[in-house]
C-alpha cells in the first residue's frame, strides 16, 4: 500500500471518541447552544399553585412585558421551571418567544404533591414517565411546543415517595432524552440526598442534574461537593424566600469558584409571584442584569459572570434528544 493511499484505519479517530450533537430545545425549536446567548436559568411566565392564592402568574400581556423588560436589559434566554399542571400555557410560548426575541425553553416535571389536585395526581403518576418523554420528545399536551427540560421536586432535608417518584420518571426520562433534570431544592436542602438518589441509585451523570434554590441554604460545604460531584447549582433571587441569604450570594459564588467550580454556577430570577413581576414594580427578570450583574461582577469580574450567564447554562441544558432535532414551530429564531 502506498504512502499517499490515506490515514490508515489506526490513526482515525474512534467512533465513540466522537462527541454527539447537542442542542437546546426551545419552544421554536431546537438551537446550537452557542446561540444561546445572556440566560435567565430558572424563572416563570406563567405559575399557579394552591400554594400560591391570588399571586397567580397567568397574565400572558405581562408575561409579554416582562421578557420585552427582560430583553431591553440584555437578555436574550430564559429557562422557565414551571412543570405540568401549574398553569404553564404552554400554546403560548411559541408567540412570546417570537415577539420578545427572547428564546424560552418550557418545562415538563412535577413539583411536590402539595400544589396539586389529588385527583390531578391520582390522573398522571402511573406513568410519569411517559408523560415526560411525551412532552419532549412530542409536544406538551400533544399540540404544543416540546419541554427543553424536566423539574421536580425534592423536600425538607430529605425526599418522601412523592419525590421519589417523580425524580424516578425523570431518571427514567433523562436516560430516552438526554435532557437536564431542575431540581427545586426546598428552601436550599436536600441536595446531596438528590444527587444520591438521582446519580447513585438511577444512574443520571450528575452534570445533567441542576440544583436549585441553592442560596436559601448556604452551606459552603454542601455547595462544595455538589459542584465536585459534578452538578450544576443554580442561585436564584432575590424573592422573600431569598432575603436573609441574598447578601452571602457573592461569597459562595467566590468560595466555588475558587474551588475551581465557576463553570458549574447558573443564575435566575425565580419570578413566581404576580407582584415580584418588574412591570407591577418588583424585582422581576430584568433584575438579574440590572442589579444582580454588577454586583456579582465585583466579586467575580466580568468574564466569569458573562460565562455564568451563557456558557454555562448552554452547556447545562443542551441535550442529545435522542431522536431527531426538532424544527419547531417556527425556524428556531425567535423575533427572526
Ligand atoms: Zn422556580
Amino acid at each position: 500500500m502506498s504512502r499517499d493511499a490515506g490515514p490508515s484505519l489506526t490513526t482515525l479517530p474512534s467512533v465513540t471518541s466522537v462527541t454527539p450533537v447537542t442542542s437546546i430545545r426551545t419552544v421554536l425549536g431546537d438551537i446550537s447552544p452557542v446561540d444561546l446567548g445572556i440566560c435567565d436559568a430558572h424563572d416563570h411566565l406563567f405559575l399557579r399553585s394552591p400554594q400560591l392564592p391570588g399571586q397567580e402568574l397567568d397574565d400572558t400581556e405581562a408575561a409579554a412585558a416582562e421578557l420585552d423588560a427582560f430583553r431591553a436589559a440584555g437578555g436574550a434566554a430564559v429557562i422557565q421551571w414551571t412543570p405540568y399542571g401549574m398553569g404553564r400555557r404552554a400554546v403560548e410560548l411559541p408567540r412570546l418567544a417570537r415577539e420578545s426575541g427572547v428564546r424560552i425553553v418550557a418545562a415538563t416535571g412535577l413539583h411536590q404533591a402539595a400544589h396539586y389536585a389529588a385527583e390531578v395526581l391520582a390522573r398522571v403518576r402511573a406513568d410519569l414517565a411517559g408523560l415526560f418523554v411525551a412532552e419532549l420528545t412530542e409536544g406538551i399536551g400533544g399540540t404544543g411546543p416540546r419541554a427543553g427540560m424536566i423539574k421536580v421536586a425534592g423536600g425538607f432535608h430529605g425526599l418522601d415517595r412523592h419525590a421519589r417518584h417523580t425524580m424516578t420518571a425523570a431518571a427514567e426520562a433523562h436516560h430516552v432524552t438526554g435532557a437536564a433534570i431542575g431540581i427545586h431544592l426546598e428552601l436550599g436542602t436536600g441536595a446531596m440526598d438528590v444527587l444520591d438518589l438521582l446519580c447513585d441509585e438511577l444512574a443520571v451523570p450528575p452534570d445533567r442534574v441542576v440544583l436549585g434554590h441553592l442560596n436559601r441554604s448556604p452551606d459552603p460545604t454542601v455547595h462544595r461537593l455538589a459542584a465536585e460531584a459534578g452538578a450544576y447549582l443554580a442561585f436564584d433571587g432575590p424573592s422573600r424566600a431569598h432575603h436573609a441569604t441574598d447578601w452571602r450570594l457573592p461569597d459562595a459564588l467566590t468560595a466555588l469558584t475558587e474551588a475551581g467550580h465557576g463553570d458549574r454556577i447558573l443564575l435566575g430570577g425565580d419570578t413566581t409571584t404576580a407582584d415580584a413581576r418588574s412591570v407591577n414594580g418588583g424585582p422581576g427578570m430584568p433584575y438579574l442584569l440590572r442589579r444582580h450583574r454588577p454586583r456579582l461582577e465585583l466579586a467575580l469580574g466580568e468574564d466569569l459572570v458573562t460565562r455564568i450567564l451563557t456558557a454555562n447554562p448552554a452547556r447545562a441544558f443542551a441535550a442529545t434528544w435522542g431522536a431527531a432535532a426538532w424544527g419547531g414551530a417556527g425556524d428556531g429564531t425567535p423575533g427572526g
